[in-house]
């Protein structure tokens, strides 16, 4: 019986090896820019979506382009 515990728990942590390996592989070794990569955010001037890395930061708000940047937040109209 306690054989059988081992047995279940190597074949678990195989398991769990080979699919950290196989994600590690497909990530490239890196997940962290991977995941910035791949976060979609929305320009604060236009509302265009586009990649985290490609986004220009300014003022705690994200854009598209220079000079979205530079034009700001869009100004929102009142809410009828
Ligand atoms: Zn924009």
């Amino acid at each position: 019986m306690g054989r059988l515990l081992v047995l279940i728990a190597l074949v678990v942590v195989a398991a769990w090896l080979i699919r950290r390996a196989l994600r590690r592989a497909a990530t490239h070794d890196a997940p962290e820019s991977s995941a910035v990569r791949d976060e979609l955010v929305r320009c604060a001037h236009c509302g265009l979506l586009l990649p985290r890395a490609e986004a220009r930061e300014s003022a705690g708000a994200l854009y598209c382009s220079e000079e979205h940047a530079r034009l700001g937040p869009a100004r929102r109209r009142a809410a009828p």
